[in-house]
């Protein structure tokens, strides 16, 4: 009973299509996923229909790019009420904040005298565009082999391309996954480049304004990081999740609930996020 609870779409910056998301992974023999799709939950609709088709249970979620003290954190949550307007309200504030940032950064290419287009880029990639979106564009120019190269040479901070966007603020987004009645966790603790005492500030803090669980099992973790991570989990009272950020082509060595061979989420892990989110 292997799941996924962490899986990106075309919704956001992934490569497979919610329904190909889902295809995927039944075909890989998972019983659950979650989509989490970056800052957007346009996906799920999609993903509902392709679990019922498929016969797999498809669980509503997002990821949140929030900052805090300038250090940006992620923040995941599952079981939310998509149609909510908590929900409605912060994705409005997000697309336009994107929105602005990249029409900046079209205008800075435009500037280079590359042909690059804001509107046919919102055509083609729909509403929640990030820097992911724009590497694929550099890469189709010429300019990047790859979206590693694409980032490292225009698209991160000092380089060309690079403008920082309005972000989130963590403690919106926490009351606005727990206003659209979802619950809030943690997503890849390690990402942080926190130490044990910084990592503990900040679950402790986390948890006065309403987090919930911590991602415990993610690609590329060690059996060591993940056993610290749930007893971290166990210490706080805080439910365990897992899942493996499956982007598709933008990140090709991460499968759909191994990762990168090593990972396995159980499904007990979703059971205590059901029964949490009284969902059982
Ligand atoms: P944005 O929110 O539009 O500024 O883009 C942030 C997204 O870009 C992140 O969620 C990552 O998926 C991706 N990203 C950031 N840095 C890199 C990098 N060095 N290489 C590849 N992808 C990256
Ligand atoms: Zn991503
Ligand atoms: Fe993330
Ligand atoms: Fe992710």
């Amino acid at each position: 009973m292997r799941i996924d609870l962490h899986m990106h779409t075309t919704a956001s910056d992934g490569t497979f299509s919610p329904s190909d998301a889902v295809r995927y992974a039944k075909e890989l023999g998972l019983t659950a996923i979650a989509i989490t799709d970056h800052d957007t939950v346009a996906g799920f609709d999609e993903a509902e229909a392709a679990g019922e088709r498929y016969g797999l249970e498809v669980v509503s979620g997002i990821e949140i790019s929030t900052e805090r003290k300038l250090v940006s954190e992620h923040l995941l949550g599952y079981f939310v009420d998509t149609k909510s307007s908590a929900m409605q309200m912060m994705l409005k504030r997000i697309v336009r904040d994107r929105d602005e940032r990249n029409l900046r950064v079209t205008g800075l290419m435009q500037a280079d005298g590359l042909a690059v287009s804001y509107d046919d880029m919102q055509r083609r990639f729909g509403e929640v565009i990030g820097r992911p979106h724009f590497a694929r564009i550099l890469m189709e120019l010429g300019l990047a082999s790859d979206t590693a190269d694409a980032f490292a040479r225009y698209l991160t901070r000092g380089k060309p391309y690079y403008i920082k966007r309005t972000v989130f603020p963590f403690e919106d987004s926490m009351n606005t996954i727990l206003s659209a009645g979802g619950l809030p966790v943690l997503a890849h603790p390690f990402q942080y480049k926190l130490d044990d005492r910084q990592l503990r500030e900040l679950i402790e803090y986390s948890i006065s304004i309403g987090l919930r669980g911590i991602e415990c099992r993610y690609s590329g973790y060690t059996p060591q990081q993940e056993s610290y991570l749930e007893s971290l989990a166990e210490e706080y009272g805080l439910l365990k999740t897992g899942g493996s950020d499956f982007h598709g082509g933008n990140k090709p060595l991460i499968k759909p609930g191994s990762g990168k061979g090593e990972l396995c989420v159980p499904y007990a892990f979703l059971r205590e996020l059901k029964l949490a989110a009284g969902r059982m």
